[in-house]
């Protein structure tokens, strides 16, 4: 009897090893045919513009009394002069003194417009790390072959190409069928109440629905993917939410010559290990599990292996990603506890100690039920526990199978031959969450090229971008414009 059951378990586990070995081998690759682009349009591309606005320390500072409105008010100017056609074809609206609306009317006005977006605003330049910059972050250079500047890459990058491309086309004597909006907002890095959202108030007054907007929070990432060597146009179809919970420990504090067994301080650093010795499920939500799916092909076979399997090897597969932190941010709601406060004095006891803890939302998750999580894994009536204001909106997923998307994933593959478009989670906060009234076809995707070394340059020191890859960048935009229905 037990050779009999060997027998059979062993043909089982062969014939589930045939099927899983016959669905990797039977993955289909996702193509996107496209014929190249015409990059004829490139030889006119210049890169002075960009230097300049690079000039303009358009800086959001944490500290709002430290903001200095001169840059911006010198951008308004030297985009006015820079981009003349641009300021005569389009009317222009400042929307809350700093941001920029932009409307390029369409020939057709029963067609639903669309909405190219992107931000003004930069992070500061930290002191500390100055020295690091091997160029000035504020004075444009151009050195080994790129483009050196805070905010090259987040956002100016691409709301220069954006520009550059309208002129361009307006040069060519082209007006878009369908009415094109421009918005640039001025505080995305501080959250966009001033910026995005009060532009997408503007425009709710004059526009029921967007046929879809693209923002920054993709990009065209090589070697950002582990495991797969071919660029891959990331195309951000939701972005993760913010919750912010403060938790804070009462005592009546004193001296620190005779301590509670317990100092306030301890119980809230146990609370916080405890939330760090429990992260969140690992989860495959519909738009990872997607990307995966079309990057399988390009992956070694092992792992397309367990990407055709994952009926069988799904929490296999988790956990391996896991280990890498910038996919597991991508597959679980994380944990990061960012600021903490006790005591002032090093001899008397802390009467209050708080920790922020900053939550990163998968979509499906909601601020309620992290909150009812951090209860239980707490599990310490010490601790109180407070949902933040500061938190951001998020979860919305876009469509990815409409005409909107596939128009993306066309251009992305005219622009950038060899590269493969994918849905992806961003999973950093951005303005096009403002936008999510107006569409549910909201697409995060800059059309820069970022490697390793390049994505660790954003909000860091050598933020920088390749002369060639602002020029695809135009080309983007101008192949996108030229191609809406
Ligand atoms: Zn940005």
């Amino acid at each position: 009897v037990r050779r009999r059951w060997l027998l059979a378990s062993a043909s089982l586990v062969g014939a589930i090893g045939a099927v899983c070995l016959w669905r990797a081998l039977s993955l289909e690759p996702y193509v996107v045919t496209a014929r190249a682009a015409d990059t004829a349009l490139l030889a006119g591309v210049e890169v002075q513009r960009l230097r300049e606005v690079l000039r303009l320390a358009t800086v959001s500072p944490e500290d709002p009394n430290r903001f200095d409105s001169l840059p911006f008010l010198e951008l308004q100017q030297l985009l006015v002069s820079a981009y003349p056609r641009l300021h005569q074809s389009l009317t222009r609206r400042v929307v809350n003194r700093y941001s920029l609306l932009y409307r390029w009317a369409g020939s057709d006005s029963s067609l639903e417009p669309v909405l190219l977006t992107g931000h003004l605003d930069v992070v500061p330049v930290d002191s500390a790390t100055l020295h690091r910059w091997r160029h000035p972050p504020f004075a444009g250079e151009v050195s080994d072959g790129f483009i050196w500047g805070r905010g090259v890459l987040d956002d100016k990058g691409s709301v220069v190409a954006i520009l550059e491309a309208v002129e361009l086309l307006l040069r060519q004597g082209y007006t878009p069928r369908r009415t094109v909006y421009l918005a640039f907002g001025h505080d995305e890095e501080l959250g966009g109440q001033e910026g995005a959202v009060q532009l997408a108030a503007v425009l709710r007054q004059e526009v029921s629905r967007l046929a879809f907007l693209v923002d920054e929070g993709g990009a065209v990432g090589e070697g950002v993917v582990a495991g797969v060597e071919r660029p891959v146009g990331l195309i951000g179809v939701a972005e993760k939410a913010a919750v912010n919970i403060e938790l804070s420990v009462e005592q009546p504090g004193g001296h620190s010559s005779m301590p509670p067994r317990w100092t306030a301080v301890g119980v809230l650093a146990r609370a916080l290990t405890r939330l760090e010795e429990h992260p969140f499920e690992l989860r495959l939500t519909p738009v990872v599990r997607e990307m995966f799916l079309r990057l399988a092909p390009e992956m070694p076979f092992k792992a397309r292996l367990a990407l055709a399997n994952l009926w069988l090897l799904e929490p296999l597969v988790l956990r391996q990603m896991a280990g890498d932190p910038r996919l597991a941010a991508t597959l679980r709601t994380t944990t990061a506890p960012t600021i903490l406060s006790g005591s002032t004095k090093a001899n008397v006891l802390a009467g209050r100690a708080t920790a922020v803890v900053n939550f990163r939302l998968l979509p499906g998750d909601t601020p309620e039920g992290v909150l009812a999580r951090v209860r239980s894994v707490v599990g310490d009536s010490a601790v109180r526990l407070r949902l933040l204001g500061s938190g951001t909106a998020g979860g919305e997923v876009a469509d990815y199978h409409g005409w909107e998307y596939r128009l993306l994933e066309r251009i992305i593959a005219q622009v950038f031959p060899g590269v493969l478009p994918v849905p992806f989670l961003t999973v950093g906060a951005t303005d096009a969450r403002h936008y999510t009234s107006l569409t549910r076809n909201v697409y995060r995707f800059s059309p820069l090229r970022v490697t390793p070394e390049l994505l660790e340059s954003i909000h860091g020191s050598n933020e920088r971008v390749a002369v060639p890859d602002f020029g695809r960048a135009v080309l983007f935009y101008a192949q996108l414009l030229r191609s809406l229905p």
